[in-house]
């Protein structure tokens, strides 16, 4: 007889551990089952920091969202004891119409959020690390900062266990089914059999295995993050004195980096955003290759040059994207009983959160409060 359930969560990452938490912390009997360990590194969220901002380029409708998140980072930080969140300020580099500052600016005007822009020379005296071109303008968000995904990902498991959730790893979720509407859901595993009222799938990069039903198409696109000791030492980049930044080109590419947050010796982090390749989530090319490293340190020597002094290390991580890069997080529309959460396409961390409050919500009533209707799979379904 399999074990039964109200809700079972597929898939412990970023997403899914928010939900078992949320869920849990209602009062559900809640099973969660991951293919991996705890906080593991081998699927979406690892790597030490996200960065988390409010004035949002991508859409102004996230930024409720992102308020929310804003409240839940510091209740999920009080209640676990973890350094879940760090506020460092956040600045966004780019032209007069690009995406990154103009993009950003307008998002600040249509919430009316706290904002400062900055002009080259302003950039230069505040944030002495950046060498702006004169045209170059900047957008500073006091209130953005780094969320931490493997401590977000440890203190949810934690606390979704405090009360009462059931967590699995090292399990194989090899397939789903629901009944008709109403009906059960079943869950089977390279270990055993399982029943609930409900489920909740959040697989990460696997959506494409998991998800095929829903008809969304994910893309899984393999990205590189870099950690380097600047030359002349870490000082100028520590956490205090540094922000989060995004620094867009008038090309379009854009990079995004971190303060130091490991320690003297850690470096500091650095990738770009949105320039991978495609990758399978079962045969991810995890090698980071010295013309990589070469690239990447040859495109910031002009734009922050003291960054690039030594390589230390880099980590291979998976964008799973929409058509649109806006997520899917609804009820599946054939099956009332399961709620999913997929394509978080490279911007899904800083709602972690709020995306646990808003799974929940539909797991359990069937609707939420949360704007979400940017993120129904029937827009772009194929
Ligand atoms: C390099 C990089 C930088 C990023 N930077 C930022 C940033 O600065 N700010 C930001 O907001 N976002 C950022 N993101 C995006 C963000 O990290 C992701 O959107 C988010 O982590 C996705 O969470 P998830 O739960 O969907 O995926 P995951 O955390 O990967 O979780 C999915 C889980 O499902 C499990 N699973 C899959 N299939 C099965 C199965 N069959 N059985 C059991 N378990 C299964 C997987 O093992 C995994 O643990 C970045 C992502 C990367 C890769």
């Amino acid at each position: 007889m399999a074990t039964s359930y109200d809700v079972i969560v597929i898939g412990l990452g970023g997403m899914g551990s928010a939900a078992a938490y949320h869920l849990a912390a209602r009062g559900q009997r809640v099973l969660g089952i991951e293919r991996f360990g705890p906080a593991h590194n081998l699927g979406s969220s690892h790597g030490g920091s996200r960065i988390y901002r409010q004035a949002y380029f991508e859409d102004p409708a996230y930024v409720p969202l992102l308020l929310r998140a804003r409240e839940l980072w510091e209740k999920l930080a009080a209640d676990s004891g973890r350094e879940v969140f760090t506020e460092t300020g956040g600045l966004m580099i780019g032209r007069e119409g690009s995406e990154a500052f103009t993009g950003t600016l307008r998002s600040a005007h249509e919430w009316g959020l706290d904002h400062e822009v900055l002009g080259a020379a302003d950039i230069r005296r505040r944030f002495p690390t950046f060498n702006p071109a004169a045209e170059d303008v900047a957008f500073y968000e006091r209130g953005a900062g780094i969320a931490r995904p493997e401590a977000t990902v440890t203190a949810h498991l934690d606390l979704a266990r405090v009360h009462g959730a059931d967590l699995h790893f090292a399990e194989l979720v090899l397939g789903w089914e629901a009944d008709g509407p109403g009906g059960r859901a079943w869950v089977v595993t390279d270990r055993g059999a399982y029943t609930a009222d409900r489920l909740v799938i959040a697989p990460g990069a696997w959506a494409p295995k998991l998800l095929s039903g829903l008809g969304v198409s994910v893309t899984v696109e393999r990205q590189v993050m870099y950690w380097f000791q600047p030359e002349g030492g870490i000082r100028p980049f520590s956490a205090e004195r540094h922000p989060v930044y995004i620094w867009e080109d008038p090309d379009g590419t854009q990079i995004y980096g971190f303060p130091s947050i490991d320690g003297p010796d850690g470096g500091a982090k650095v990738a770009f955003f949105r320039k991978g390749v495609a990758g399978d989530p079962d045969h991810l090319d995890r090698r980071i290759h010295p013309d990589e490293i070469a690239a990447m340190a040859e495109y910031l020597r002009p734009r922050i040059p003291t960054l690039p002094g030594r390589f230390l290390k880099g980590a291979a991580c998976m964008y799973a994207n929409t058509p649109d890069e806006n997520f899917v997080l609804a009820r599946h529309p054939e099956h009332p009983q399961v709620t999913v959460a997929c394509g978080f396409s490279g911007h899904g961390f800083k709602f972690v959160p709020v995306i646990g409050e808003i799974l929940a919500d539909l797991a359990t009533v069937g609707t939420t409060d949360h704007p979400i209707a940017l993120f129904d799979p029937r827009r772009v379904r194929v």
